[in-house]
């Protein structure tokens, strides 16, 4: 496995097994059936417990059964899962960093013990709800809204694209508090069982499609005060979320073009062409060096992450920049792949053309390439140029 610099020479004996782990569990249990589930656009459900056996939920928190492994270990899990499928890390991503962390970082005792044991294991599945209809990039525009009534809250709204909605126990959905000062953004944590909730299945995705993608509609649905995280309040709530995924993506992103450069570097030296392998031809030599070079560079940014990130130091930007970049280089990469492997390089029997296409998603989720070139911008000049 490409690993240019020797960054893995580095790693601690945790960090090196819960990677190797990573790995094995993705050869074996992953790659021999994801083109099926891929073109079939359905996900392997039956992974979703294996997944909670082998700790890859939020395994960089603390407490509950979690076993608080390093960054830099929750980053290389996360690029060994991507290398598998984007949607398999984007599962591992929704159900740890965007619903067992807000649940850890901002829920009661209560909700975090009936909740973090059962989505750490995957007997529960989690989704989180930001997106709407009308508001992708600037959810801070959100119209979904809950009204107090008694010890209850009345939520009524859309949220749009949410993966693993269809399959999922409990939302946590954002929303504004329509009985308070100024309608600050609350987290609640809806059960999808409760009268009110619909699910439905979004199909005929050409990206991402080993990966449940849903609506939630909320109409009327009543939920009781202690449904609501009561430690956070605005939206620093759901954005705190989305740096710790998007922490995720930027390791992930690069696990995925490993793979297609792996795939295309062996390709290269089996294929023939005028007499010999196409290795030879400068040409390639040349697509191979760049993308070897990119990868390696994007690995350097996101290990430094994982030290800022354990010492307190990482902040929202530093997160904007990796995921901006290493899913940039990552699609770039994907895509010079399948060129290297001409006609075969459109089939399932590949993987390129697959990661390639999923990493149309994750360039566009979590915050799309140019909402982070926004941030970073605004952190460059002070100057905001959102509007
Ligand atoms: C497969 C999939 C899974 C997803 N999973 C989830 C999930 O689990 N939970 C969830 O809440 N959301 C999820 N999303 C939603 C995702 O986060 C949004 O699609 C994303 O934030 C972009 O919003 P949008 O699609 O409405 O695009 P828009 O915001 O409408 O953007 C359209 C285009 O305009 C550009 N643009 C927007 N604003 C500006 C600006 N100010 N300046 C310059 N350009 C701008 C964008 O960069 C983009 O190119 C998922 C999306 C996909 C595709």
């Amino acid at each position: 496995m490409l690993d240019y610099v020797q960054l893995e020479a580095d790693l601690s004996d945790e960090e090196r097994l819960i990677q190797q782990s990573a790995r094995d569990f993705v050869e074996n249990e992953v790659k021999p059936d994801i083109a099926e589930h891929y073109i079939e656009g359905t996900f392997p459900k039956e992974l979703i417990p294996e997944m909670g056996e082998m700790g890859f939920y939020a395994p960089n928190l603390e407490g509950y059964g979690l076993p608080n492994v390093s960054e830099k270990a929750y980053g290389l899990l996360m690029q060994e899962l991507e290398a598998g499928d984007s949607g398999l890390r984007s599962m591992a991503s929704v159900q740890g960093a965007l619903v067992m962390y807000p649940i850890h970082a901002y829920g009661s005792e209560e909700q975090k013990d009936e909740w973090l044991p059962k989505l750490g294991t995957g007997e529960a599945v989690g989704c989180f709800g930001l997106t709407e209809p009308e508001h992708g990039s600037n959810p801070s525009a959100m119209e979904t809204h809950a009204e107090r009534d008694g010890d209850e809250y009345v939520l009524n709204g859309a949220k749009t694209w949410i993966t693993n909605s269809p399959i999922s126990d409990v939302a946590v959905v954002w929303g504004r508090d329509r009985s308070a000062e100024d309608n600050p953004v609350r987290g609640f944590l809806v059960e999808t069982d409760r009268d009110g909730v619909t699910t439905n299945k979004l199909d005929e995705k050409l990206s991402l499609r080993a990966s449940i993608t849903g609506e939630i509609g909320l109409n009327d649905v009543r939920v009781p005060e202690e449904n609501v995280l009561p430690g956070v309040e605005g939206m620093k709530g759901p954005l705190s979320c989305l740096t710790q995924a998007r922490y995720g993506i930027a390791w992930g992103a690069l696990g995925a073009a490993r793979d297609a450069f792996e795939e295309a570097r062996q390709y290269s030296k089996d294929r023939d062409q005028f007499g010999g392998p196409i290795a030879r031809f400068q040409l390639q030599q040349g697509k191979l060096a760049e993308m070897a070079t990119q990868f390696t560079l994007g690995q350097l940014l996101v290990h430094r992450l994982a030290d800022l990130k354990e010492r307190g130091d990482l902040r929202p930007q530093h997160v904007s920049m990796a995921k901006r970049n290493n899913v940039d280089v990552a699609r770039d990469i994907a895509r010079t792949s399948r060129g290297m492997l001409g006609g075969n390089g459109i089939t399932a029997d590949y993987s390129p053309m697959r990661h390639m296409a999923n990493l149309e998603t994750v360039y566009t989720y979590e915050g799309t390439h140019d909402i982070h070139s926004l941030i970073l911008g605004q952190d460059l000049t002070g100057i905001a140029a959102f509007e």
